[in-house]
């Protein structure tokens, strides 16, 4: 960095942002995102009839099962479709794929960082065949191929680490029994989405849902059940308990996990679930987050300073816009002077390692809270272009 550039860094830090430009809410994060006041009341009023009780007993019971009808509803689910849930996140999803979905060999595209953490695990796995990987750079979209000799596709439908967004189709020319496995851990709540394009739409409640970590959710169809429950007997494959995809089935259709959830987790899921639909759901969902993900598209189009990390508009996301800053100016000093302002988590993916922004647009995020973001951020590089 030139003397000039880290001067205008140091302008950058030290600035006062003057309080009425702040946004109301400054959570702008990727996930674990922003949860709305209401959610907290709900949690709050559920104090102590629902938290602090068993999870066998209808209490606890019925909120799993207002959210197993709530995502149904919201996502308009295709006949014989189920909606499954169970405890370790979108993380441990994978490895239920892994055993529970994948017969011998899968397809991968590879875009990123979240993309990538499955494939390895699919290629780990001694039970299965090395897999088919279709990789691009990041900030890029490889596209999904038919191959009759993988069992399995999958995909991102939003990969966080870059802000690149994939579309949701079954590969031209995959069988039908070929599954397609979908991690919509970021978008899914957020964006339009045809599930009968998938056999596994899976996510977890603490990105688009504003709720907290802990949990998966998966939308299952008829033949990833009936692979699922083909697996779970299969004699030369040992799966453990935790894992099985065919006990968390089982435990759902009872609006049951197989061990202990996060109460507070499935409350403020239910409650962020029930909220969209009254907004108007998915399609609701989908106009709001088209709009302030274009807002910050446009303002990145206005500022010499700022560029589009991701350089085929119809590939970026309608969630996590990601933007590189002009070297002259580290982001960090953004980033941080807005961290100290109570705006918070526009940090890019730590591997990432760009000089970027990275700012999320869940169905949270409403359009007032990214205007002032955009006059915050307009502020910073006024204020300090001549430094
Ligand atoms: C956040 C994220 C994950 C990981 O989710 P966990 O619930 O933390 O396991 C996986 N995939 C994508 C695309 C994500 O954004």
């Amino acid at each position: 960095m030139t003397a000039a550039s880290s001067a205008r860094s140091d302008a950058v830090r030290a600035l006062t942002i003057p309080q009425e430009l702040l946004p109301g809410d400054g959570r702008f994060g990727s996930g674990p995102s922003r949860i709305r006041g209401q959610q907290m009341e709900a949690l709050q009023a559920a104090s102590r009839t629902v938290m602090g009780t068993s999870h066998r007993q209808a209490p606890v019971k019925d909120v799993v099962a207002r959210v197993r009808a709530g995502i149904a509803e919201l996502f308009s689910l295709p006949e014989g479709y189920e909606v499954v849930l169970g405890n370790g996140g979108s993380t441990a999803f994978w490895d239920m794929a892994v055993f529970g979905l994948i017969e011998r060999r899968s397809q991968h595209l590879v875009l990123g960082e979240f993309s990538q953490k499955f494939a390895s695990e699919a290629k780990a796995a001694p039970h299965l065949e090395e897999p088919e990987i279709l990789r691009s750079e990041p900030g890029g979209l490889p596209v999904a191929s038919a191959n009759p000799d993988v069992d399995a596709y999958a995909w991102p439908h939003n990969e966080t680490s870059t802000g690149v967004m994939v579309p949701v189709q079954r590969p031209a020319g995959a069988s039908q029994d070929q599954l397609v496995l979908v991690d919509a851990t970021s978008v899914a709540g957020a964006a339009a989405v045809d599930l009968s394009q998938t056999d596994a739409y899976y996510f977890a409640p603490q990105k688009a849902f504003a709720s907290d970590g802990g949990l998966w959710l998966s939308v299952l169809s008829p033949a990833a059940i009936e692979r699922a429950e083909r697996l779970a007997i299969a004699k030369d494959r040992w799966i453990p308990a935790f894992l099985s995809l065919t006990s968390a089935l089982e435990n759902s259709r009872k609006d049951q996990t197989l061990n202990t959830p996060a109460v507070a987790t499935l409350v403020l899921l239910a409650e962020q679930i029930e909220w969209m639909l009254d907004q108007g759901g998915l399609a609701w969902a989908d106009a709001r987050t088209r709009t302030t993900s274009g807002m910050l598209q446009d303002w990145a189009a206005r500022r010499s300073e700022i560029t589009p990390f991701v350089s085929e508009p119809s590939a970026r996301s309608q969630v996590v816009t990601t933007l590189d800053v002009d070297e002259a100016i580290d982001a960090t000093a953004i980033t941080s002077v807005l961290r100290a302002h109570g705006v918070v988590d526009i940090e890019p993916y730590r591997k990432l390692g760009r000089n970027q922004l990275r700012i999320a647009t869940f169905p949270a995020v409403g359009e007032d809270d990214v205007a002032s973001l955009i006059a915050v951020l307009d502020h910073v590089l006024d204020t300090t272009s001549d430094a």
